[in-house]
């Protein structure tokens, strides 16, 4: 089945060279994640045929069969596929070389098929920057559990009990008995505590989670947070009602809709520095025109693309500058390509000049902005566009 996206996965793939051999890149984007296997077939097929002119042209005999053995494959893996429960796959094959991978992730990807030397990784290394490893730990006073969570999916990765005896009343013959005893009850749960601590850094360690969501008592919410290792507690997030018998999927549902609303509020926020610091005439840029002259300065360090944003452009292969419409490159002289959507080019130049890409799902005040924007490592200046 599909393989869980991580950072080394994703750099073992982009580092895969068919050669002379080409490889196929697929990106498909489902409605929901339990769509008919039929209707995923569709879509694949309306993808080959759009793109098929363009696939062939100037392919020799050689090439053209590979990416006709490469497309029988991923017909076959999509024909066969026991259940989509993922939203977005991407898929590579060369068939030359046997190498065939696949990758689920849950939310739809633009749809793509391209053919290239290598595959064509740029939209999951996006994906990469727009999701969050999650640590989620859930603290008692006698037992700690901690699942790790990423794209949609969670996984328990330690549990264990401390030895702390309950909190029982004592009917003592004095009361210096009592406290006695719930002074060892409280130096025991502070071991538990500093326990469930060290468990989560070496998980830390190992790892390298981004966020930490905790499910812990208010009472044990301040002894727990002081004896976090710093570079654990400065990952500390938010909090998540759950206990030690809450089943794993509410515990998940609860993780995933803390991460929206925790996501939704860092794009808001990075929405709101692009447009102010771009109005104030800083380091950043708005709307489609400014943000390809950025582009073109190889200026951006963050790009920042409403999800399904779609501008026609023109872009030239021979130096890559883009823009909007013109004929000639500005640049270089030779003609200019024109690209369905010029947004897609515009994150794939981000990606090669070292930028990160960062997708808004939600509505903001960027849409009124072509849905594009940028920070930039200067200030631009009208330009090149
Ligand atoms: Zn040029």
């Amino acid at each position: 089945m599909e393989r869980l996206l991580t950072r080394p996965l994703v750099a073992n793939l982009g580092n895969f060279d068919g050669g002379a051999s080409p490889v196929t890149s697929v990106y498909l984007g489902l409605e929901s994640a339990t769509e008919a296997r039929k209707t995923v077939l569709l879509r694949f097929k309306d993808l080959v045929s759009e793109h098929a002119d363009r696939l062939f042209a100037d392919r020799s005999h050689a090439e053209k069969a590979a990416i006709r053995a490469d497309i029988d494959k991923v017909n076959n893996f999509l024909a066969t596929l026991p259940k989509v429960d993922m939203s977005g796959l991407a898929i590579f094959s060369c068939s030359d070389k046997n190498f065939f991978e696949t990758i689920g992730m849950p939310d739809p990807f633009r749809p793509q098929l391209i053919v290239s030397r290598r595959p064509a990784v740029a939209p999951l290394v996006a994906a990469l920057e727009d999701y969050k490893r999650i640590a989620v730990c859930i603290v008692d006073r006698r037992n700690a559990r901690l699942y790790e969570y990423f794209t949609g999916r969670m996984e328990e990765i330690s549990a264990f009990s401390d030895d702390v005896p309950g909190r029982t009343k004592v009917a003592g013959w004095a009361g210096w008995q009592e406290s006695r005893i719930a002074r060892s009850v409280e130096r025991r749960e502070v071991i538990h505590l500093k326990n469930a601590a060290e468990v989560l850094f070496e998980q830390f360690r190992l790892r390298g989670f981004d966020w930490l969501f905790l499910a812990v008592r208010p009472e044990l919410r301040e002894p727990f947070e002081n004896v976090l290792h710093t570079h654990v507690r400065d990952r500390l997030k938010g909090f998540i009602e759950a206990t030690m018998v809450t089943p794993a999927d509410e515990v998940r549902t609860k993780t995933m809709a803390l991460a929206e609303k925790l996501k939704n509020d860092e794009d808001l926020a990075l929405v709101t520095r692009v447009i102010e610091t771009a109005s104030a005439a800083g380091p950043a840029v708005a709307g489609l025109q400014k943000t390809l002259e950025a582009l073109n300065l190889a200026a951006v360090s963050t790009l920042v693309v409403r999800a399904g944003a779609s501008k026609k452009g023109v872009f030239c292969s021979n130096c890559g500058l883009l823009g909007i419409k013109r004929a000639d490159c500005s640049s270089c002289g030779r003609a200019v390509s024109q690209a369905d959507n010029i947004i897609h080019v515009a994150e794939e130049a981000a990606m090669a000049q070292g930028a990160t890409i960062r997708h808004l799902k939600r509505p903001s005040p960027l849409d009124d902005y072509d849905g594009i924007g940028a920070l930039t490592r200067f200030p631009v200046k009208n330009g090149t566009v």
